[in-house]
């Protein structure tokens, strides 16, 4: 099946999309992106994803390269064009495509932007894992010191997601000085005696828009929240633990390292707390 994505301007069919091998997305990680999702055709969170894409942007000294209200029609345009009822919309905006590889950023007057979208059609409602809950390995974090900002420099959570199917487990929680940052994909959480404990917003992780909304929802239904930074020893004597995303929503994480937290099956906060999140962002998607 051919998708029908966005590139500068442009909707066409996915083996048509061309981008120059000049690109400094393409050549230097000179990029950032984001990923909405849509459930029932409609977007999650929008607002959320375009004020993010807004920051990332600024912290590059990149300029927008439309109004979020045009991103918005795009992205509709493309979850109609490709009739998504459920999946995502990805996002990815470079510093485009100078005439000559160079260290130093083009002039945004002579070298726009280079745009594209593209839509992933997955069930994210009704997920496997989120029935059985999700193993973690802990990794060392090695990334650099603007986690927060939304960059295209996956490769080090890419190694990480392969050291942990390497292990048999799932996904990978960071960890440095002893403490967690986050997941390969994801914002990591722990529960204990009922109260949410996790990391608090830094340059060390990134501002998860589904972590803002979970913790919106979790003081809502009268949870306590802690934002601090937890160890992993902490972690592993936790009641339940969790991780969220666009696409994973709220996730149970059963194990750490091999240690099973409570009865090794999703437990009970963890469960209502996906249930509350689809709730609510349903009623706001657009
Ligand atoms: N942390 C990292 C490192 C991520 O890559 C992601 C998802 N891209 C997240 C957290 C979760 O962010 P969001 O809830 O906005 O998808």
């Amino acid at each position: 099946m051919s998708r029908i994505v966005y590139v500068n301007g442009d909707y066409v069919p996915e083996q048509e999309a061309r981008v120059s091998v000049f690109d400094r997305g393409f050549l230097m990680a000179d990029a950032v992106y984001e990923v909405t999702s849509v459930i029932g055709g409609k977007l999650l969170d929008f607002a959320g994803h375009a004020a993010r894409l807004e920051r990332s942007l600024a912290a590059l000294d990149m300029a927008a390269p439309m109004s979020s209200d045009k991103l918005l029609e795009i992205h509709r345009e493309l979850v109609r064009r490709n009739d998504l009822d459920e999946g995502m919309i990805y996002l990815q905006i470079t510093r485009g495509a100078p005439p000559d590889r160079d260290f130093v950023f083009p002039d945004p007057e002579t070298t726009p932007p280079t745009v594209v979208l593209f839509p992933q059609a997955k069930a994210l409602v009704d997920s496997p894992a989120a029935r059985t809950g999700i193993a973690v390995i802990s990794i060392d974090d090695i990334r650099w010191g603007r986690r927060d900002i939304k960059t295209v420099q996956l490769l080090y959570p890419s190694m990480g997601k392969m050291m942990a199917k390497a292990a048999g487990a799932d996904d990978a929680w960071m960890v440095e000085d002893g403490l967690v940052t986050e997941g390969t994909s994801n914002n990591a959480h722990i529960i204990k005696d009922g109260r949410i404990i996790t990391r608090h917003l830094g340059n060390e992780i990134l501002h998860g828009i589904t972590r803002a909304a979970v913790l919106r929802f979790a003081r809502e239904a009268q949870f306590e929240v802690e934002e601090r930074a937890f160890s992993l020893e902490e972690a592993k004597q936790a009641d339940e633990a969790f991780i969220t995303s666009a696409s994973a929503f709220v996730m149970p994480v059963v194990t750490i390292d091999g240690v099973a937290l409570g009865d090794g099956t999703p437990g009970p906060f963890t469960r209502r707390l996906r249930e509350i999140y689809i709730d609510e962002i349903r009623k706001a998607a657009v």
